[in-house]
C-alpha cells in the first residue's frame, strides 16, 4: 500500500493564482515520489477577514449559524482552484467540502470539535489514482448542518485527517521557514527549531504563535501524527518537526517567547466573598461555550466583605460576554464589571524550566527593567505569561527573547522566493 502524505496550504500560500499554481507544483512533487496525496487548503489570503468584516457591516451582531455559512465558502474557493491548476498540470485531482467527505463535528457555531472523519470515500478516491484536496476549517454535524473549527483551524482539519488517514506525515506548509524562538516578524533574529515537543508547541500555539492552531498540536500529540511546519517558498527546507518529549535533549530552560493579543481583561468588581460565587460567574460563561484562560481572586475585603475577580477572555467572545455578565453581575450582587481590550499576554514557553529556579524571576525582572507593569501572571508547568499593557508587548518580546538568549545570526526569511520544481 502506497504512504499518504497530507499536507496543508495556509491562506498566504494560495493568496493569488500564481501561489496556487506553486503549490500544485509541491503537490505533484509529493505526487511523483510515489506518495497518496491529500490536500487541505485555506482560504486565499485574508479571505476570511474580509468575510468576517461584510457581515458585521450589514449586522454587527451576526448569528453563528450565518457567520459559518459564510466564513466556510472561502475555502471552496482555493480548493477547485487548486484542483484545477493541478489538473491543469495533468494530474488526475478532485476536491471535496467538508459535508460530501463528513467531517462531523459538535453542534456548536465558529469553534466546533471534530468529533469524526469518514474515510470511505476519501480511500476509494485515492485508489482510483486521485489527488485529493479538502477545503479546510469547515465541518458539518450529524444533522448536516455547517460548522467551522475556529480560526487558523484548517490546521486541525488536515492534522485530523491525517490521523483518521493513519497518514505517513503531516506537512504544514506556511510562510515562514518552521516553528521559530518567537515570531520572526517581531523579531528577525529568531532562530529556526529543528524540532520542538508537542507540550511545548502547545502552550506557544495557545500563548498566541498563530502559526499552528492549537487543536491540531493536540490531535497530533493525541493520534502520535508526524506533524511538520514547513514554507511553502522555501521547501527543500525540512522546517520543524513536532515530536514527544522524550525523545528530546533539552539544553535551554526557554524553548520560545509568544504574544497574544486577541485577549480582553474582564474584572468583576465587589462581589460577595460567599461560597458559589466563582462558580456562579463561570459556568454561566461556560454554558455559552466561552473559554477563560487567565482568572485572579483578589483577597477579600475586611470592611465589605467582597473581593474581585480578573480574567481574561477572547476578543471574538467580548460581545457575549457582555450580555451574559449583564445578568450574571445582578445575581452575584457585585457592583461593576470594567472590560480592558488594551492589553497583550506575553508568555515564556520550555520544558527546561521544570525544576530549574530562577527563570519567573528572570521574566519579571526584565520586564521592570523595561518599566514594564504587569497586571496579571499565570503558569504551568512548562509556561509563564504575564499580561501587560499592549504599548509594551513588541519591548517585553524583544528583551525576553534576549535575555533567555534565543537569538541567533541570520535574519529569518518570512515570505521567501518561489521554489523551482
Ligand atoms: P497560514 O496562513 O499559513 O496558516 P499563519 O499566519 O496562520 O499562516 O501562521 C504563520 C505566521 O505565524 C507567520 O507568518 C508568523 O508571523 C506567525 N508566528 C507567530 N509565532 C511564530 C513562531 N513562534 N514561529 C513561526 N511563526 C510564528
Ligand atoms: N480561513 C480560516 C481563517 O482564516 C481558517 C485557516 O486559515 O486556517 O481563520
Ligand atoms: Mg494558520
Amino acid at each position: 500500500m502506497k504512504k499518504i502524505i497530507v499536507q496543508k496550504f495556509g491562506g498566504t500560500s494560495v493568496a493569488d493564482t500564481d501561489k496556487i499554481k506553486n503549490v500544485a507544483r509541491l503537490v505533484i512533487r509529493e505526487k511523483e515520489l510515489g506518495n497518496d496525496v491529500v490536500v487541505v487548503v485555506s482560504a486565499m489570503g485574508h479571505t476570511t477577514d474580509h468575510l468576517v468584516k461584510l457581515a458585521h457591516d450589514i449586522n454587527p451582531n451576526p448569528s453563528a449559524r450565518e457567520l459559518d455559512m459564510l466564513m466556510s465558502t472561502g475555502e471552496c474557493v482555493s480548493m477547485s482552484l487548486l484542483t484545477m491548476a493541478i489538473q491543469a498540470c495533468g494530474y488526475k485531482a478532485i476536491s471535496y467540502n467538508a459535508a460530501q467527505i463528513g467531517i462531523i463535528t459538535e453542534n456548536v457555531h465558529t469553534k466546533a470539535r471534530i468529533i469524526d472523519i469518514k474515510t470511505d470515500k476519501l480511500r476509494e478516491s485515492l485508489d482510483e489514482g486521485n489527488i485529493i484536496i479538502i477545503a479546510g476549517f469547515q465541518s458539518v454535524t450529524e444533522d448536516g448542518e455547517i460548522t467551522t473549527l475556529g480560526r487558523g483551524g484548517s490546521d486541525t482539519s488536515a492534522v485530523a485527517i491525517a490521523s483518521a488517514l493513519n497518514a505517513e506525515r503531516c506537512d504544514i506548509y506556511t510562510d515562514v521557514e518552521g516553528v521559530y524562538t518567537t515570531d520572526p516578524r517581531i523579531v528577525p533574529n529568531a532562530s529556526k527549531l529543528d524540532e520542538i515537543s508537542y507540550e511545548e508547541m502547545l502552550e506557544l500555539a495557545h500563548a498566541g504563535a498563530n502559526v499552528l492552531h492549537p487543536r491540531s498540536v493536540e490531535t497530533a500529540k493525541h493520534s502520535a501524527v508526524p506533524l511538520r511546519v514547513r514554507s511553502s517558498f522555501k521547501c527543500e527546507d525540512m522546517g520543524t518537526l513536532i515530536l514527544g518529549v522524550e525523545k528530546m535533549e533539552i539544553n535551554k530552560p526557554v524553548a520560545g517567547v509568544a504574544v497574544d493579543l486577541s485577549q480582553v481583561r474582564v474584572v468583576v468588581c465587589d462581589i460577595p466573598d460567599t461560597p458559589g460565587e466563582a462558580a456562579t460567574l463561570f459556568s454561566s460563561l461556560a454554558k455559552e461555550n466561552i473559554s477563560v484562560d487567565m482568572i485572579i481572586q483578589s483577597y477579600a475585603r475586611k470592611v465589605s466583605n467582597t473581593n474581585d475577580i480578573a480574567f481574561t477572555i477572547n476578543k471574538e467572545d467580548l460581545d457575549k460576554t457582555k450580555s451574559i455578565l449583564d445578568v450574571v453581575v445582578k445575581d452575584l450582587g457585585a457592583k461593576e464589571v470594567s472590560f480592558d481590550e488594551n492589553i497583550a499576554k506575553i508568555s515564556i514557553i520550555g520544558a527546561g524550566m521544570i525544576d530549574r529556579p530562577g527563570i519567573a524571576s528572570t521574566m519579571f525582572r526584565t520586564l521592570a527593567e523595561n518599566n514594564i507593569n504587569i497586571r496579571m501572571i499565570s503558569t504551568s508547568e512548562i509556561k509563564i505569561s504575564c499580561l501587560i499593557d499592549k504599548e509594551n508587548s513588541q519591548n517585553a518580546i524583544k528583551s525576553l527573547h534576549e535575555v533567555f538568549n534565543l537569538g541567533c545570526d541570520t535574519i529569518a526569511d518570512v515570505k521567501g522566493t518561489l521554489p523551482d520544481v
